[in-house]
């Protein structure tokens, strides 16, 4: 390894810029494709020294021969991808004519992400809500946007406050709700090991907040959406 590696200097650079880089933070702005390749190879030769700590025989265990490797690439690439990769394209459409949807829209995203605090699975579903405003997104866009969100290291609490200010970005909408609800590997895991883990978080803006009609509305089609497709 060179005296300074990338990792170090990327570090000083975000320190030096005054740019925050928690677990649950995108740093895409940092991190070019090229420089990401450079890191994973770093992140392997780390995850080699942790395997040798853990006194794992990495040379003679055949399933833990490219353990290191592999573990630097679901991280940069799989479970914390949301860190490194910028925002998804989310090409707005117009909703200003005559017969605009004036409606309430709820979508339901699957949600994979990772605990901040120990690395472990968080699974499980967030319902979007918004009263469309001037422009509309494409369906699937509000879950790529989720998902975004949720590959990095978080916390439900705040995974929730940051998809409803990525939604209220790319729709323009004041009005929404998002709510999760999810299971988590560090209590199921670990620690208290209950397997029944789950974990409900609501965050409210608009008339999802003032008006009790618009927020009974949001929680009455998330029912019906849970009797469809239930988990
Ligand atoms: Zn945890």
């Amino acid at each position: 390894m060179s005296e300074k590696n990338l990792a170090q200097a990327i570090r000083e650079q975000m320190k030096s810029q005054g740019k925050r880089f928690w677990a649950g933070d995108n740093i895409s702005e940092f991190v070019d494709e090229e420089q990401k390749e450079v890191l994973i190879n770093e992140a392997t030769q780390a995850f080699e020294q942790v395997l040798d700590t853990l006194l794992i025989d990495r040379e003679t265990d055949p399933n833990s021969h490219g353990t290191a490797r592999r573990l630097a690439k679901m991280y940069f690439n799989e479970i914390m991808a949301g860190r490194y990769d910028p925002a998804p394209d989310a090409t707005a459409f117009p909703n200003d004519s005559q017969d605009r949807y004036e409606g309430m829209l709820v979508v339901r995203s699957e949600l994979r992400s990772m605990c901040s605090h120990h690395h472990q699975p968080v699974t499980g579903v967030a319902y979007i809500g918004i009263i469309a405003a001037e422009k509309l997104i494409g369906l699937s866009k509000y879950t790529r946007i989720a998902q975004w969100c949720a590959r990095r290291g978080t916390l439900q609490e705040e995974l929730c406050n940051d998809i409803a200010r990525e939604i209220e970005k790319a729709t323009g909408a004041k009005d929404l709700g998002v709510y999760i609800q999810a299971v988590h590997g560090c209590c199921e895991n670990r620690g208290i090991m209950a397997h029944s883990s789950l974990t409900q978080t609501t965050v409210l803006k608009g008339a999802f907040k003032e008006d009790g009609n618009t927020k009974k509305e949001f929680f009455d089609n998330i029912k019906l959406q849970q009797e469809f497709a239930p988990r």
